[in-house]
């Protein structure tokens, strides 16, 4: 199986032809595509947006425009101005637990994540539930890593007001059924938020047609830039919530006693917007478009199944999460008492670039029982040569470790 786009698309790839890159649930590799875009803005449009009365102003301001209108086409959002910038998956979260959190929960409210939460998604609903003296409840994990839907509609009561949850888990590539959560979640008039980050890179989000009320996700986990990403939500409820942040571009008239707020999406996007951010990734959406995201689903799909039967057939090998067909593009896995950082030092050699450690998911590791997996992830650049030479690194390093 070949990969699904040139490597030649990508300049980091090209220049390092031995490179196995195995690392893009962390961050993706960029296209030319999205380099060049961003280039271009501050070659050729740059100025500080929505302030300036001369025209190179106007044009960036049209810039960033342009570019939520492609970003939200692309989440499957008809309603663009329902779409916020942001730095990133992280700050996203952090703006709807934070706003949403502090201007509704209260003494006696529940408060709900699964067991498989990125950090992202976890702690900012524990402090929230901390400072708000809510109940900060965790919804336990089905055997294949998803959250357990029944053992969720039997927790959830009128004190539910929040149910957060991840579309795709980062470190088991387990993939949760979205809208059969956010169906939970309304049915006892709770908010749903989904942790998108390991979802939007690697199949269609539709945004409105998903049901949950927020949608978060990063740039730089889908071939677009860091210090990007968006949080998506329902006009109804972002139309009450409070600033996150104070000061330029989210004020309508800031008096000496008192300030009204901008419309949306400005009112959440307070000073200079991260305007090449934007471009690159409506560069990055274009560029996914362009090969199809539901082939980029399928391939992943096939490499990861195609590496979980390699790498799970390797003696002492205990692959974690769900089975090959039911998994996104995500590889965890322990090799005996091989501790995770040696071995991924030992592929490192070999130029595999591959993650170990917690995944910035501690909760579900305690869960799994373990401290650190190695973790392999896949994308669009990545071939079926890739899985064999994880697997016969994976081989060697059992032989250096004296792993019969
Ligand atoms: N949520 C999940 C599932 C992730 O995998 C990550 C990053 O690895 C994040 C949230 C945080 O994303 P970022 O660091 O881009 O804010």
């Amino acid at each position: 199986m070949s990969a699904l786009v040139p490597r030649s698309d990508f300049p980091l790839l090209s220049v390092n032809p031995a490179l196995v890159y195995l690392d893009s649930a962390a961050t993706a590799q960029k296209p030319r595509a999205v380099l060049d875009a961003m280039n271009e803005f501050y070659e050729s449009d740059y100025a500080n947006p929505h302030r300036g009365a001369y025209a190179l102003s106007a044009r960036a301001t049209e810039r960033y425009a342009r570019a939520r209108g492609a970003v939200a086409r692309f989440f499957g959002v008809r309603d663009e101005e329902c779409l916020i910038f942001t730095r990133g998956t992280t700050d996203s979260l952090n703006l709807i637990a934070g706003a949403w959190g502090r201007a509704n929960l209260g003494r006696g409210d529940e408060v709900i994540v699964t067991g498989a939460e990125h950090h992202a998604n976890f702690v900012p609903w524990q402090q929230i539930a901390i400072e708000r003296g809510a109940t900060f409840t965790i919804c336990p994990l089905a055997a294949d890593g998803r959250a357990d839907v029944e053992a969720l509609a039997a927790l959830v009561s009128r004190k539910t007001r929040v149910i957060a949850f991840n579309h795709v888990s980062n470190v088991l590539g387990a993939i949760n059924s979205v809208p059969e959560i956010a169906s939970i979640a309304r049915s006892v008039g709770a908010l749903s938020v989904c942790d998108g980050a390991q979802g939007a890179p690697h199949m269609a989000v539709g945004f409105d047609a998903l049901g949950v009320d927020f949608y978060a996700a990063s740039a730089h986990k889908m071939l677009g830039p860091m210090g990007t990403g968006v949080l998506i939500g329902r006009r109804e409820v972002l139309e009450l919530l409070p600033p996150y942040q104070t000061g330029g571009d989210m004020i309508e008239f800031v008096g000496d006693e008192r300030t009204t707020w901008n419309v949306l999406p400005h009112k959440l996007e307070a000073g200079t917007p991260n305007v090449a951010g934007a471009v690159g990734l409506a560069a990055a959406c274009d560029y996914l478009t362009a090969i199809g995201i539901d082939a980029v689903a399928s391939h992943e799909r096939a490499l990861v199944r195609l590496a979980y039967e390699r790498v799970s057939a390797i003696e002492h090998v205990r692959v974690h999460g769900p089975a090959a067909t039911e998994r996104s593009g995500v590889l965890s896995f322990t090799v005996g008492d091989i501790h995770p950082h040696d071995l991924a030092s030992l592929l490192d050699e070999r130029q595999i670039c591959i993650r170990a450690g917690h995944h910035c998911a501690q909760p579900l590791m305690r869960r799994l029982g373990v401290s650190a997996t190695a973790r392999a992830s896949f994308y669009v650049y990545n071939d079926e040569n890739d899985v064999e030479t994880l697997g016969a690194a994976i081989e060697s390093a059992k032989r250096v470790f004296a792993l019969a």
